[in-house]
Order: C-alpha cells, then sequence, then structure tokens
C-alpha cells in the first residue's frame, strides 16, 4: 500500500506493509548508494525489538550506516540531545552529501527531522515509523524539539524523502502507546468523514485491529493528513484542524507531566472536550458528545482523569498554546463529524464546557 504526499517544496511516497524494507535496495538505493554517509537514529525501545530488520535490510541492499542510539521517547526531543546528534554526525564526518534515517516514534521522527533540517543547513532524512501514532507525525514535515518552557517550541519544516511504515513493528507497543496512535486515527476521521467516523465508533474492536485492518485505517488517516498538508504545508489555514483536540490535549498532557498519560490518550479527553463546545458553536448534539465520552471511556482511555485537573491550571496551559490569537483561545470544534472549522472561545465558556464535561463523566 502506498501514497504520494505532494507539497509546494516536494513530492514523496509514503509506503505501508511488512514488505517494505525491500524498497531500501529498490526505490530508495540511489539516494542512500550516493550519500557519502548513512546515519540511522534509533529509539533505543523499538530498536531493542525490531531494528535487526532495519539493519538486515540495509545490508541486503549493501549499504553502510553508522548508528546512533537515543533515549526512548520524549527523553530524545531535548536540547542536549539534539547538541549529541549533531556531535555524532560531526565527529563521524557527516557532510552535507549525508542521509539520516529515523527509526522509533514520533519522538524519534521530530527529532531526526530537526538534526536533518538543521544539519550543514540541510540534508535528507527517511522516516521508519515504529509506533501507530506515527502515520500522523512522520507525514507531513513538522519536525521540533522541546524547551523547558514548553513543547515542540523550537523546530522547522523540513520534509522527509520517504516513509517507510511497518504495522508489524506494532506488536510490542504497550497498551497506551496503542490508545494513543488510535485517538489520532480517529481525530482524521472526526476532521474528515463522517461515515468514517460512525464506522470507527461503533466498532467493538478498537483500538486493537488486526494487522490487515490497521494498514488500511492508517492508510486513511494518512490520506487525511497528505491532502491537508498539499493544501496548507506552513498551517496558515486549514493544517490547523489536523489540531483537533489538542488544545486542551497539550493541556492535560501538560499537567500531568509529559508521558504520565499518553499524547493520544490527552487528545481523546480534548476531543470529548471540544464536542462540548461544538454543541454551543456547531452543531453537534449532547447525544453524539455522551456517545463519544462512553466509546472512549470503554475503549480504555482514560477519561475519568480530567476529574483530578483544575480548573485554572488547565487554562495556563492552554493560553501557551501555540494557537492563542491575540491572547484569545482559538479550537478546532465541529459543525457536524467530518467538519471542521475553528472558532475563538472566551475563557467563560471554556469554564463552563469544562463542568460541563466533568458532570457527564461522572
Ligand atoms: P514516542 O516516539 O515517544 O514513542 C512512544 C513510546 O513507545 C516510547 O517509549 C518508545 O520508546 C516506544 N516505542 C516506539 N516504538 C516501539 C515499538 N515498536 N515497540 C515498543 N515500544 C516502542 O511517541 P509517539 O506517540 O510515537 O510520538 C509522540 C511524539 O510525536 C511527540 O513528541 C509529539 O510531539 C510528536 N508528534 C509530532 C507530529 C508531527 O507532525 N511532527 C504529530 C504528532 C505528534
Ligand atoms: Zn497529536
Amino acid at each position: 500500500k502506498q501514497l504520494t504526499v505532494k507539497t509546494m517544496s516536494t513530492s514523496y511516497d509514503v509506503h505501508i506493509g511488512g514488505g517494505v524494507y525491500v524498497l531500501f535496495a529498490t526505490e530508495y538505493k540511489e539516494l542512500l548508494q550516493h550519500a557519502d554517509k548513512v546515519g540511522i537514529f534509533a529509539d533505543a525501545t523499538a530498536a531493542s525489538y525490531h531494528l535487526e530488520k532495519l539493519e538486515q535490510a540495509l545490508q541486503a541492499a549493501s549499504i553502510p550506516f553508522v548508528l546512533h542510539m537515543l533515549p526512548g521517547g520524549e527523553e530524545s526531543k531535548t536540547p542536549a540531545s539534539f547538541m549529541s546528534c549533531h556531535s555524532f554526525l560531526l565527529q563521524h564526518q557527516f557532510t552535507r552529501q549525508s542521509v539520516l534515517i529515523a527509526f522509533g516514534g514520533g519522538a524519534c521522527g521530530d527529532l531526526t527531522g530537526f538534526v536533518a533540517a538543521t544539519f550543514m543547513r540541510g540534508i535528507p532524512f527517511l522516516q521508519c515509523p515504529t509506533t501507530i501514532l506515527a502515520h500522523d507525525s512522520a507525514v507531513g514535515g513538522k519536525t521540533a524539539i522541546n524547551m523547558p518552557e514548553g513543547k515542540n517550541m523550537v523546530g522547522s519544516f523540513h520534509q522527509p524523502a520517504g516513509v517507510l511504515f511497518r504495522p508489524d513493528l506494532f506488536t510490542t507497543l504497550p497498551e497506551r502507546e496503542v490508545r494513543s496512535g488510535m485517538a489520532e486515527l480517529l481525530k482524521h476521521a472526526m476532521i474528515s468523514d463522517d461515515d468514517w467516523t460512525e464506522s470507527l465508533l461503533l466498532n467493538s474492536d478498537f483500538p486493537h485491529f488486526s494487522a490487515e485492518m490497521l494498514s488500511t485505517e492508517l492508510l486513511k488517516g494518512i490520506r487525511v493528513k497528505a491532502d491537508i498538508v498539499a493544501q496548507d504545508e506552513f498551517e496558515q489555514g486549514m493544517r490547523k484542524f489536523l489540531n483537533f483536540g489538542h488544545t486542551l490535549g497539550h493541556a492535560v498532557e501538560a499537567y500531568f507531566g509529559f508521558g504520565k498519560v499518553s499524547h493520544g490518550e490527552c487528545v481523546m479527553i480534548g476531543m470529548a472536550y471540544s464536542l462540548l463546545l461544538s454543541e454551543t458553536f456547531g452543531s453537534i448534539s449532547p447525544g453524539f458528545t455522551n456517545r463519544f465520552i462512553r466509546f472512549a471511556d470503554h475503549s480504555g482511555y482514560p477519561v475519568q482523569a480530567i476529574v483530578d485537573v483544575e480548573f485554572n491550571s488547565l487554562l495556563q496551559f492552554m493560553k501557551m498554546d501555540k494557537k492563542v490569537s491575540a491572547g484569545e483561545l482559538v479550537f478546532v470544534l465541529l459543525h457536524s463529524p467530518g467538519n471542521p472549522f475553528t472558532q475563538k472561545v472566551s475563557e467563560r465558556h471554556c469554564e463552563q464546557a469544562y463542568h460541563e464535561l466533568i458532570s457527564r463523566i461522572k
């Protein structure tokens, strides 16, 4: 399975399937053979289970490489880790003719992409994602690291040269990472397609799909993202829709301390909150929101967590969001499932919706 992402600056393919690493010997052979050095930046946990699959594929394609191991997950997105990546490349005589490969989840992809964007003012990189969530993060060219002041605060737009996505690597993902990735898939459905949203909400297996079904669903999710990125690479307009559920989601994530509750679990809570706001500003029915909350709960998402969060802290975190415009909070809401729009929301409405969410969860 495959699709092409076309942006103003470039065009590249996303391949999904257990066999996609053979493409190192075909489609990506030229890119890698012409490189004077190939560097793999690997998430330590993903690597401990699966790195040999990547190494064997590169060896089979006669492509030499050097390996730089990153700490697992978000720890790799620090300024210190970013610096050590650049030092690694310099110490190993990488040049402008070198290529990087990201092997890990969104954190590894974001870091590797930003290193690729900045090393010698920019070199190509390939994404080899290992998490479900990375169907979102590996496509679209947003790269970043975190600052002590906030997440993803330093970064750039740098599109990958290709994405090689193997769903058979998901078998080792912890439960909460499965939930995390599937929340982003549901987000892609909710901002684009009523029927698709309905089919996911009716699927009692969610978030545990067979590998075959997962590939099909992820490809649909990637198509939504690719279409949006093609029209709005630099987030001047509709790319903002991808932030559905994220204004409150990021605030909940920051409140609990990054990593305690996974990103997508927080986004699920954020989407429930956005649906409540959409009852006021769009045409979402209370019945739909309630159904969504029950669905999230039954699917194992920690929706109850919001009950322990104090509103004023949430508000402070929401105000730090990149989507704040002239001091006002801006949310992505839905006219109906599949029909997103952006809306400025007053603090008073935010607080009302917060109390309403808690009363509907209890
Ligand atoms: P992650 O990269 O932190 O990975 C989650 C955890 O799973 C980590 O502990 C990791 O070590 C482990 N892991 C990875 N692959 C594994 C595997 N196959 N088996 C077992 N464990 C594995 O998290 P993520 O959810 O993939 O990505 C989240 C990051 O992506 C965040 O930093 C977020 O800001 C970023 N993101 C970026 C974009 C974008 O457009 N660039 C979009 C969404 C999210
Ligand atoms: Zn997200």
